[in-house]
C-alpha cells in the first residue's frame, strides 16, 4: 500500500536540494541581456555560480552587493544603490533582477523601496529593475524560480492591439521550469514538427542558449540568445501558456490565464508516452495544428524500444529522488517501462507532489513510498533496510550509489560529475528513448552481477505480467512463455 511520508526531523542531512537564490538567477538567465544582482553576503552568489557553473560547463555571471558584518548590522542599504549603478554602467543590461538572500531577509531590507529610490536617483535609468524574494528558510531553487516567474507575468506582459481588433500574436507560451537546455531544444523541435509551418513558441524564459553556448567572434557583449524583454511583454497576447512543471511556473501560468484570458495549462513534465502526447494534445488544441508524420514516427520508435526494454527492467526496484516535477515525470515513465518504483523522493514540502504520485501509484497497483521533504539521509536508511536495483536522480545520489552498488541514473540538477549533461534532453518521445537507453545500459553495465549476462531473456524466465498505464497499450499484456529456450 503506497503512502506519504512527510519528513519530521527538523535537520537536512545532504539535502537534495539547493538554496532559492539559485532559481531566480536560473530564470534571469533566460532573459536576453539581463544581469541578477544578489543582495546578501558574497557566498550567496558564489555558491550558485559554483553550483552552476559545474552542471552547465558555462560561465554564469551574478553580481552581488556584499554584505558584511556593518551592513548586516546597519543595512544593506547603501550597497544596493551602489550595486545597481555599477551594473548599470558596467554591464549595460536589458534588465536587472535583484534576489534576497536568507541574510537581507533577517535584516528587513526593503529591496523593492531600495529600487524605487534608485530610479528617483537616477531618471535616465530606463530598464526594468524587478526584484524577487528569495530567502532559503522558505522552499528550495524551485521555490525561487517559481517566485522569479510569478514576478515576471507580473511586470512585463502587455495586452496590444494589432489592429481589427486582433491581439494574437500566434505564438504560445511555454513555461519550460528547470530543466536542461536540452529539454528545451527538444521542445522547441517537437514544436517545429507540428502542423505543416510549426508552432512558434514563446518561452518564459529561454535559457537555452545562454547556458549551453557557443564560441563567437567577436564576442557579443550579452550571451546570444534568451526570450526579449519585447517577447516577455507580448506574451499578453499569446493563443495559451502551457507550463510542464506545477512547481516552477504553475502559478505563473495561471495568473497569465486569469490576467488575459487565454486558455492556460499546466501540465505534467512531458517524459515518457503518455505525458508527452499530453503535451501535444494540448498544444494542438490550442494552435490547431496536428503533429507531423514525423513526430509520429518518434513516437512509434519510443513504444518499439518501451517494448524492447521490458526484456530487462520489467520488476526491477528503482528509487527515483529530485525536483518533485522531474520525479513525477519520471514515476509514470519508470511504470511505463515496466520498473516498479519503490521510492519516490523530494525535497520540497508538496502536497501536489504527494498527490500526484500516489495517483500514479493507485494506477498501477504499486507499493510506492513518497517521501516529501526528505534528504538523502532518509533515502539511504530506506535503501539499507529494502536494497533496490537501480537509482535515479542527480549526482548527489553517487554516494549510495557506491557505497551500495547500485548504478545511478544521472537525472535532474545537478549533474556536475559528468560531461554534456545539459545538452541531453529526457522530454518528448526522442529525450524519453535516451533516457530509457541509459536506464537499460546502466543497469546492465552496473546492476547485479547476474544482471550483466542478460541478454533478452529476463523477462521471459519470470513469467509475469507487463503493467503499462499508458493507456496505448492493453493495460495488462499477458506474456506467453511459449519460448523459453
Ligand atoms: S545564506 Fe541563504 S541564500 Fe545565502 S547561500 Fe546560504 S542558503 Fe543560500
Amino acid at each position: 500500500m503506497s503512502a506519504v511520508i512527510k519528513q519530521k526531523r527538523m535537520v537536512a542531512i545532504n539535502p537534495t536540494r539547493s538554496c532559492a537564490p539559485i532559481g531566480a538567477i536560473m530564470g534571469g538567465m533566460g532573459v536576453h541581456g539581463s544581469v541578477s544582482i544578489v543582495h546578501g553576503s558574497q557566498g550567496c552568489a558564489t555558491y550558485p555560480r559554483h553550483q552552476m557553473a559545474r552542471h552547465f560547463r558555462e560561465p554564469i555571471e551574478v553580481a552581488t552587493t556584499s554584505l558584511t558584518e556593518r551592513t548586516t548590522v546597519y543595512g544593506g542599504r547603501e550597497n544596493l544603490l551602489a550595486a545597481i549603478k555599477n551594473v548599470c554602467e558596467r554591464c549595460h543590461p536589458t534588465m536587472i533582477t535583484v534576489m534576497s538572500t536568507c541574510l537581507s531577509e533577517t535584516i528587513g531590507d526593503d529591496i523593492p523601496g531600495i529600487i524605487q529610490e534608485f530610479l528617483d536617483m537616477n531618471p535616465g535609468v530606463d530598464i526594468p529593475i524587478i526584484s524577487v524574494s528569495t530567502p532559503s528558510y522558505i522552499g528550495t531553487h524551485i521555490t525561487g524560480f517559481d517566485n522569479f516567474l510569478k514576478e515576471i507575468v507580473t511586470y512585463f506582459p502587455i495586452r496590444s492591439d494589432r489592429g481589427a481588433g486582433d491581439r494574437s500574436n500566434n505564438r504560445i507560451n511555454i513555461i519550460p521550469g528547470w530543466v536542461n537546455p536540452g529539454d528545451i531544444r527538444e521542445i522547441k523541435a517537437m514544436l517545429r514538427k507540428m502542423g505543416d509551418e510549426g508552432v512558434n513558441p514563446l518561452f518564459l524564459t529561454d535559457y537555452s542558449d545562454v547556458l549551453d553556448g557557443g564560441v563567437y567572434r567577436p564576442m557579443p557583449h550579452h550571451p546570444k540568445g534568451g526570450t526579449t524583454i519585447d517577447e516577455l511583454r507580448d506574451s499578453a497576447n499569446s493563443l495559451g501558456t502551457i507550463a510542464i512543471q506545477e512547481h516552477v511556473g504553475g502559478a505563473a501560468a495561471r495568473l497569465l490565464g486569469k490576467k488575459f484570458e487565454m486558455p492556460s495549462e499546466v501540465l505534467p513534465m512531458p517524459v515518457g508516452v503518455e505525458n508527452t502526447d499530453t503535451f501535444l494534445r494540448n498544444v494542438s488544441e490550442m494552435t490547431g495544428m496536428k503533429p507531423s508524420g514525423e513526430l509520429m514516427d518518434e513516437r512509434a520508435r519510443l513504444l518499439d524500444a518501451v517494448v524492447d526494454a521490458h526484456m530487462f527492467l520489467t520488476d526491477l526496484e528503482v528509487a527515483i529522488f529530485g525536483d518533485p516535477d522531474i520525479v513525477s515525470g519520471l514515476v509514470r515513465f519508470a511504470c511505463e517501462v515496466g520498473l516498479n518504483v519503490r521510492f519516490a523522493l523530494t525535497s520540497s514540502d508538496s502536497k501536489s507532489f504527494g498527490d500526484t504520485c500516489l495517483g500514479i501509484a493507485d494506477d498501477v497497483g504499486l507499493d510506492m513510498e513518497i517521501l516529501v521533504k526528505s534528504d538523502l539521509h532518509e533515502l539511504h536508511k530506506k535503501i539499507r533496510d529494502e536494497p533496490v536495483d537501480i537509482i535515479i536522480g542527480t549526482s548527489k545520489g553517487k554516494f549510495i550509489s557506491r557505497e551500495e552498488g547500485i548504478p545511478l541514473v544521472r537525472v535532474g540538477f545537478p549533474v556536475e560529475d559528468r560531461f554534456g549533461y545539459q545538452r541531453k534532453a529526457i522530454v518528448g518521445y526522442r529525450g524519453s528513448i535516451s533516457l530509457l537507453d541509459d536506464i537499460v545500459n546502466s543497469y546492465l553495465t552496473n546492476g547485479k552481477p547476474d544482471a550483466r549476462d542478460v541478454i533478452s531473456n529476463t523477462l521471459l524466465e519470470k513469467d509475469e505480467k507487463l503493467m503499462c498505464t499508458s493507456g496505448l497499450f492493453s493495460p495488462v499484456m499477458e506474456v506467453e512463455n511459449n519460448n523459453k529456450g
